[in-house]
């Protein structure tokens, strides 16, 4: 790059934006991907046949329907939501995250989170250059209330995100707790739930019962993360000005066909999330069971274990050399040092990365 240009770059990007690092995603090549929540099983032959036949009729030529009605309607029948309670539909929840936060966005605002937390709060608050926030995680990454309680009272953040469970912990904080946080909170408290098809508790019926609350979740995790689909839930006075700041035609015609479609035939995707569960109840006491690894309990489709002191990189390195991605979060430091993340997989899959494993840690 010429001196002229990187002088421009340096001039007119801003500083909030250069700082960042861009949120990598490292190509699987062949390798097994457990790396990022995805659902490992596809659908059977004869679903993908009927799927491409609705496909057919779709007219690629129009504009999909800026409100993708029939598609939340059909959503909010499956989410069995509360009365009086709407949804906006976001490309992917990450989408939604940036809406959220543009929607509030005003010199000197504060986003907050406990950490470690899922990155793309801290990352859109700073891009969209708000002041962002986290508020460390206590022992067995539970909420330290008097912590938020403090941070909440001294910043008095627009937006509060509380993932339930939480990535990349995996773990649903106190209920109690979190009640304790949306009543202390001055602003919005968003509750993201991009894991709820795996957790045994939702804060779906309190929607009703908090002005200022409202609910993520995603189709992502389910079995459709190639669709790009996140829900936002909520009363309809903050939706109807979140939804102003929304892209005209987020959702385009492909997803919406395509995620209707997939909710007509909900039950294959149930089966393949309790499948999930139960696989993560195998692979927690696997993981358990091998000396020197410390497995957090997990209300998600992913597990996060610890490694003996030390050794998270050089393992994290011989998995993808014996074919198995998973993710590193030692380099995250803190509460993660010598921790990696797992996404659970198929039976076979889970039987490579522990196989893998005990070969890394002979
Ligand atoms: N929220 C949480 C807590 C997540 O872990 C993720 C994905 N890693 C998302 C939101 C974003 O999901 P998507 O954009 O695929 O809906």
């Amino acid at each position: 790059m010429t001196d002229g240009r990187a002088e421009r770059v340096a001039r007119w990007i801003r500083p909030e934006v250069r700082r960042l690092s861009a949120y990598h995603v490292p190509d699987p090549g062949s390798a097994i991907k457990l790396d990022a929540m995805e659902n490992p099983y596809r659908w059977p032959e004869t679903l993908v046949d009927a799927w491409l036949e609705r496909l057919r009729q779709v007219s690629l030529n129009r504009y999909p329907d800026p409100a993708a009605r029939a598609l939340r309607r059909r959503l909010g029948e499956a989410m069995d939501m509360p009365p009086g309670m709407d949804i906006l539909l976001g490309n992917g929840s990450d989408e939604l995250i940036q809406m959220l936060i543009l929607a509030v966005a005003e010199p000197g605002r504060t986003v907050l989170a406990p950490e470690p937390t899922f990155v793309m709060y801290r990352m859109l608050a700073e891009i969209i250059g708000l002041r962002y926030v986290g508020v460390p995680l206590g022992e067995g990454f539970a909420l330290d209330l008097p912590a938020m309680h403090e941070a909440i009272e001294r910043e008095q953040p627009a937006l509060v995100f509380l993932a339930y469970p939480n990535n990349p912990t995996g773990n649903l904080f106190d209920t109690e707790a979190m009640r304790a946080v949306i009543e202390a909170a001055p602003g919005i408290v968003v509750v993201d739930e991009a894991y709820a098809a795996f957790a045994r508790d939702s804060f779906v019926d309190a929607l009703a019962e908090y002005d200022n609350l409202l609910l993520l979740r995603t189709l992502s995790k389910t079995g459709l993360a190639g669709l790009r689909l996140g829900m936002l839930i909520g009363a309809p006075e903050w939706l109807a000005e979140i939804d102003k700041t929304r892209l005209p035609y987020n959702i385009n015609v492909l997803t919406q066909v395509s995620a209707e479609f997939a909710l007509e035939h909900r039950a294959v995707l149930d089966e393949q999330t309790a499948a999930i569960r139960r696989d993560r109840g195998l692979l927690f006491e696997a993981l358990a069971a091998l000396p020197g690894i410390e497995p957090f309990p997990s209300e998600a489709n992913f597990i996060l274990f610890r490694l003996p002191a030390g050794r998270a990189d050089a393992i994290h390195r011989g998995l993808l050399e014996r074919g198995v991605l998973i993710k590193n979060l030692n380099g995250a430091g803190g509460a993660l040092a010598d921790c990696l993340r797992v996404t659970v997989g198929t039976p076979e899959e889970n039987r490579a990365f522990l196989e893998a494993l005990q070969s890394c840690l002979a």
